[in-house]
């Protein structure tokens, strides 16, 4: 029986003070490190730290047997033929690029590569600059791969798609890829693995791809280190694409020769430390149970839906995009009539950690007809706990915002504008959570102006979008400065419409005189808000007083 809890013990990120409240959901992102990881990559620099491939002293000497260890490890790991099949990269982006140019260099104007519609932006925006360079064809299929056979010609040289979606957590069937590798023997079949890694077992001596790649943060491992597998006979087709030292033969003045695969792929001095990090990381996996881990993830996948489909009966405002079918632990919600933005602001002071946005699949999100996403992603170390806290305060949200915009309602009804907060109203509110609660109000009371959402008048720095436009207007002989505004954020909004009452019809220099500072601490916002949220404000400061 797998122990989520005595698991998530080795993760020692999880018991410090400050994250005791912490419910961490996006793992889909980056997973914590557990201890023995950490301590691997400490006790490399303690010990070890030599460059590899440089045996000429004991140090260098250990850390190439460390490099080359390690790489046997993740060949056995994936199930490999061999360890030369194993190039380090510096994660899944790398590795696709180094596909993208390497493999498309010898192929002929017209031929096509053939993607999904699902495609994280790692895995298209190579693609289109490989095409862009030799005048390729980029094809694409459905997000469910449902017609890729369909999609296949005779002009497919290559095949390069998600195993599972980082938006969707849909795992596509490796039976899928096998018999499309086995009708289509010589088309490449890549598949970016970034989010079935540590999830179950995989084992490579199945024939379901040519190329593999994957990044070892997403299933425990540090960053900054990536896989990338190559059945040897295609890694040989490859063109390197970074040059320098460690991947050569001979080198003369004016031409090189270079090693085989895998070290041709590995020019310069990789990160010897995360690889350290990324053996550590295997051996740990090693002694545990990855079955009954993926049982685990699959019971929590399921309550996860069960959960969210009780709130979404009740809450209609919100879609679930996903169901537990064929899911690597994934939940995806939008809506049209909240703000995505303001759910992830509001969970994130709870210390519920999620990711809303665009999760690096703008294509996906155009398909679905959704501009943003809430992604809840899971990792062996959650439990159902956490998901019961992310579904109490995503209802405490819902309520809020219900409530906010029944009272917006009510005041336009009696044609009262709410649009800039009561600062008493501010001061006298006892918790943070009712100052948010004022802030969110203000912000829903801004209508949404279509006109000004254009990248001219975009606050960069902000994590949200935030846009602001401005009139001047000449006021007993002084210029004097009017702002508008418009987010995807009624918070962003809220704390827009905070500095607005303070500057709107001022002149240049009675705005630069303001202090902000003060004027947020009384209010006792900076001390609540989180540091992204205090950089947006700043920005949106800095960007009022530089027009
Ligand atoms: N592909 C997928 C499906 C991903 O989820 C990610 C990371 N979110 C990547 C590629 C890129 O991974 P990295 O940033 O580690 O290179």
């Amino acid at each position: 029986m797998f122990d989520p809890i005595k698991f998530k013990k080795s993760f020692p990120l999880f018991s410090l003070e400050e994250n005791r409240s912490l419910v961490y959901l996006d793992n889909a992102a980056t997973t914590q490190t557990p201890q023995c990881v950490i301590d691997r990559i400490v006790d490399f620099y303690l010990r070890e730290n030599g460059n590899a491939n440089r045996a000429s002293h004991r140090l260098a000497r250990t850390a190439t047997a460390m490099m080359e260890g390690v790489r046997q490890q993740v060949a056995d790991f994936l199930g490999a033929a061999s360890k030369s099949e194993i190039v380090f990269t510096s994660g899944a982006t790398a590795g696709i690029n180094l596909l993208a140019s390497g493999l498309t260099s010898r192929l002929n104007t017209g031929d096509e590569v053939l993607l999904s519609n699902a495609e994280h932006h790692a895995n298209l925006v190579p693609w289109q600059e490989a095409a862009k360079a030799q005048a390729l064809q980029l094809v694409f299929c459905n997000h469910q791969l449902g017609d890729i056979k369909d999609k296949i010609t005779s002009k497919t040289k290559i095949i390069s798609v998600l195993a599972a979606s980082n938006v969707l957590g849909k795992k596509h069937s490796l039976r899928l890829f096998k018999e499309i590798k086995q009708d289509y023997p010589d088309v490449i079949l890549i598949l970016d693995a970034s989010q079935i890694i540590g999830h179950g077992l995989i084992n490579l001596q199945d024939n379901f791809c040519d190329f593999l790649v994957c990044s070892a943060h997403k299933f425990y491992g540090p960053t900054g280190i990536g896989i990338l597998y190559g059945r040897y006979e295609q890694l040989l087709k490859v063109r390197p694409s970074k040059f320098g030292g460690e991947m050569i033969q001979k080198v003369s003045q004016y031409s090189s020769s270079y090693t085989d695969a895998p070290y041709i792929f590995e020019a310069g001095t990789s990160s010897l430390a995360a690889i350290a990090g990324l053996g550590a990381c295997i051996t740990y996996l090693a002694t545990m149970d990855l079955v009954a881990i993926a049982e685990h993830e699959n019971q929590l996948t399921n309550y996860l839906h069960e959960k969210l489909f009780e709130l979404i009966n009740i809450y209609t405002e919100l879609t679930l995009l996903t169901s537990a079918d064929s899911n690597i632990g994934i939940a995806a919600i939008a809506s049209s009539q909240c703000s995505m933005a303001d759910i992830g602001f509001w969970l994130d002071e709870m210390d519920v950690a999620v990711r809303v946005g665009d999760h690096c699949a703008q294509p996906l999100l155009s398909a679905l007809g959704v501009e943003s996403i809430l992604r809840v992603s899971i990792a062996a170390y959650n439990t159902n706990k956490d998901i019961d806290d992310l579904c109490q305060y995503l209802q405490e949200f819902l309520n809020e915002n219900r409530a906010s915009t029944k009272k917006i309602q009510e005041l336009t009804n009696h044609k009262k504008s709410h649009t800039f907060i009561n600062r008493e109203e501010l001061l006298a509110s006892k918790s943070w959570k009712d100052r948010y609660k004022i802030i969110l109000m203000s912000g829903k009371s801004v209508p949404k102006k279509n006109h000004m959402r254009a990248d001219k008048n975009l606050v960069a720095g902000c994590e949200s979008k935030l846009w602001i436009t401005f009139a001047k207007e000449v006021i007993r002989n002084e210029v004097c400065y009017f702002f508008t505004v418009d987010s995807d954020s009624n918070i962003v909004k809220g704390l827009a419409n905070l500095i607005l009452c303070q500057v709107n019809g001022m002149t240049k220099e009675e705005i630069k005189a303001v202090d902000f500072e003060t004027y947020f601490h009384e209010l006792g916002l900076l001390r609540h808000l989180s540091e992204s949220r205090v950089n947006g404000v700043v920005s949106m400061l800095q960007h009022i007083r530089s027009c």
